[in-house]
């Protein structure tokens, strides 16, 4: 008899990665494809394709499927919402569907609430039972584990950190404000800050990106310095309203933008210091994810044995 893996599922807009994970949250194999927006049934083809393949690979048999996933998604149903970027996946239930072709239990989140699992069951997390993960890329986005459970609203709708304003007369995002977070923080609207921001003949200006933005920093470029200071003043006023409104043991930093956290730490806590007045902020502990660049998959896994599995309940 084989030994027992869970099949972890991860769709983003651009790829979907498909891999084996133990029941300690360790990735025994991984493989990828694009996705395509358009066609849901060679999605699916092409995930059912990768699990054999990683449960091969790894000599284990599939003992459940998680699913996590760019939303919305209903965790319920399984069903897609209106996923701007993938419209041919509209209604469509991956849960329903590879429960057919497998025959084994599947459960599926939101992969900001997966990877918010997954850091609060094997990663940086681990006995918080307060715990918010914010991931800082090309959007903001997160999951909010409250008393060990993942926070669901309404209907098991999921929360949008990254649509917060922080600077209502800041750039117009696409959810409908002025100067949401993600508006002012996320990796491209650094760049777009900083574009505004230097003189017409800024030399390093075609090209840039967030990672250029820090690395021009490290090697002293003042337009550079301060995009990044005001990165750290941005994301410390996110952070800031999330503790003030929630006061978490731990907020878990993750994302491509959080990888230059070096020079944003000191920044982001002196803005929370500076406005957490009310709430003991100082408790909080502001870290980073743990998990690495696997965090996602992680989080497909968690999400199998967040719904079916022994349940954790850090205390
Ligand atoms: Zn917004």
């Amino acid at each position: 008899m084989k030994k027992k893996a869970i099949g972890a599922v991860d769709i983003g807009g651009t790829k979907i990665a498909v891999g084996m994970v133990d029941d300690r949250g360790k990735v025994l194999a991984r493989e990828q494809s694009p996705t395509d927006p358009d066609r849901y049934a060679a999605g699916v083809a092409s995930i059912a394709e990768m699990l054999h393949a990683t449960a091969q690979q790894a000599r284990v048999q599939i003992g459940g499927i998680g699913i996590g996933s760019t939303g919305p998604v209903d965790p319920f149903t399984g069903k897609f919402g209106n996923v701007d970027f993938l419209p041919g996946w509209r209604g469509k239930s991956p849960v329903k569907d590879l429960t057919r072709k497998f025959r084994v239990r599947v459960a599926l989140e939101n992969d900001g609430d997966a990877a918010a699992l997954a850091e609060a069951g094997w990663g940086a997390g681990r006995n918080k039972s307060r715990l918010i993960y914010v991931t800082v890329g090309t959007g903001i986005g997160g999951g909010i584990i409250l008393d060990g459970e993942l926070y669901r609203g309404v209907d098991g709708a999921h929360p949008e950190v990254g649509h917060q304003v922080v600077d209502a007369s800041g750039p117009e995002c696409s959810c409908g404000f002025h100067g949401c977070w993600e508006s002012l923080a996320a990796g491209p609207a650094m760049v777009a800050l900083m574009e505004k921001d230097v003189p017409a003949d800024y030399p390093y200006r075609s090209g840039l990106t967030a990672k250029r933005i820090f690395e021009l920093a490290k090697q002293g470029d003042p337009w550079a310095k301060r995009a990044v200071d005001r990165e750290a003043r941005f994301l410390g006023l996110g952070l800031a309203n999330l503790i003030n409104l929630y006061t978490p043991d731990a907020i878990v930093l993750s994302g491509s933008v959080m990888k230059s956290s070096g020079l944003l730490l000191d920044g982001i806590r002196k803005t929370i210091a500076e406005g957490c007045r009310f709430v003991p902020a100082e408790k909080t502990k502001i870290t980073l994810a743990s998990l690495g660049d696997d965090t996602n998959l992680i989080g497909a896994a968690r999400v199998w044995h967040y719904r079916f599995g022994k349940r954790f309940r850090a205390r």
